[in-house]
């Protein structure tokens, strides 16, 4: 059997939802842009009250949350060090410094205690990534924010939907990034989304993502039909297209249902690695509910023959697709280079990194796939059992 890593769950809802957008005409941002903007809002803050503004990919979310935020050169953003590059390349853009920080060695997410000591007079957001799906220790950074003046982005990439503490992510920080990319829990095949409760940052955001135009493409040509525009701003083609919005719209109505899939693929493979001493399963806070975008395991060496590489080969050998979540931001060339920072520096997330494995979880996996997951999986431990 083969089991690839990801499989989007995409069916003929979402390729007729797609082709109905084409065959309207309206191919970039329009009608139903706003739409999805509408049901998005709606869902994240449940009818009371935010933003919710669409964008060309969650790098995009990302870039334009934190020029609402007003970064610029020589500014300082703290970011955890094991997170996608997008993260770190985005602070980059305005001339400011992506200050990486060590993550928990259970949850694999910034570890608060660590965030203090990194705040320097140049600080001036900090930027959790809630890994997994698993939301950080948001009370405790709201605090410090508050205590340094400093601003809170999320980069919520893996975490819709999500809860921390009764509280659904995107209505927590000061502005909240989400991805749709292809492997994301709700895909539009590139595509990103920003939720605030600033209406001054939201008006900002759809100005920025369409090229610094007071008024958007849709406005201008429909709603107010007039050909007259001003621009206000240096902007950026950062807009979300209708074929994406079509596709987000139905993603969007059955979010809770992959969610249970996924949920319940986390539950069984936690349950079958319970008795395995060479695996330690996923930690998820008991305050907090997980969007598992992700199912990472770390490997317990010591009783092991094969390393974390070894591990992997062992299962795509086996027909089952892994990937490792992430390469530390400290370990790349660029970061290292620019940054003077060495892994030693980052004792946990090189911990972490040594050990992690991703594993497949997918709404659409069907339970012989997960069986022979997690049979393989567990074979392989025992093969190489020293
Ligand atoms: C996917 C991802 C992003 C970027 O999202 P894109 O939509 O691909 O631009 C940012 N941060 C993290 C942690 C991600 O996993």
């Amino acid at each position: 059997m083969q089991v690839p890593f990801h499989k989007p769950y995409v069916t003929d809802d979402e390729i007729g939802a797609v082709v109905e957008a084409i065959r309207s005409g309206w191919l970039t941002m329009g009608p139903r842009t706003v739409e999805f903007e509408k049901r998005f809002r709606g869902y994240i803050f449940d009818g009371s009250g935010g933003f919710a503004v669409a964008v060309a990919s969650g790098t995009a979310a990302l870039h334009l949350a934190l020029r609402a935020a007003g970064i610029k050169a020589g500014d300082e953003v703290i970011i955890p060090t094991n997170t996608f590059t997008a993260t770190g390349e985005v602070v980059t853009y305005f001339g400011a410094k992506p200050v990486l920080c060590d993550v928990e060695r259970d949850t694999h997410n910034i570890d608060v205690s660590k965030v203090e000591s990194l705040i320097t007079e140049k600080t001036r957001a900090i930027v959790p990534v809630h890994f997994a799906g698993q939301p950080c220790d948001m009370d405790e950074i709201t605090q410090l924010a508050g205590k340094y003046g400093l601003v809170v982005v999320e980069d919520a990439a893996h975490a819709l939907p999500a809860w921390y503490r009764g509280e659904k992510i995107g209505t927590i920080g000061d502005a909240t990034c989400f991805s749709f990319y292809a492997t994301k829990t709700l895909c539009t095949g590139e595509g990103g989304m920003v939720t605030t409760k600033n209406d001054n940052w939201a008006r900002k955001i759809k100005v920025l993502r369409l090229h610094g135009i007071s008024r958007d493409a849709w406005d201008r040509y429909t709603l107010r039909g007039s050909w007259y525009y001003e621009v206000v701003e240096s902007g950026y083609k950062y807009n979300m297209t209708d074929i994406q919005a079509a596709m987000g719209l139905v993603q969007l109505g059955k979010l809770e249902w992959m969610w249970e899939r996924r949920r319940s693929i986390a539950q069984r493979y936690t349950q079958a690695f319970e008795a395995e001493e060479a695996i330690i399963s996923p930690v998820v806070r008991p305050d907090r509910e997980s969007a598992w975008h992700l199912y990472v395991i770390k490997l317990r060496l010591e009783v092991l023959r094969i390393n974390r590489e070894g591990f992997i080969e062992e299962l795509k050998k086996r027909g089952v697709g892994t990937s490792v979540h992430f390469i530390p931001l400290h370990r790349h060339p660029y970061y290292r280079d620019t940054l003077g920072c060495s892994s030693s520096d980052f004792p946990e997330a090189e911990w972490v990194y040594e050990r992690c494995v991703s594993l497949p979880i997918y709404p659409g996996m069907k339970e012989e796939e997960l069986d022979y997951v997690i049979g393989v999986v567990l074979d392989v431990c025992k093969s190489y059992k020293r």
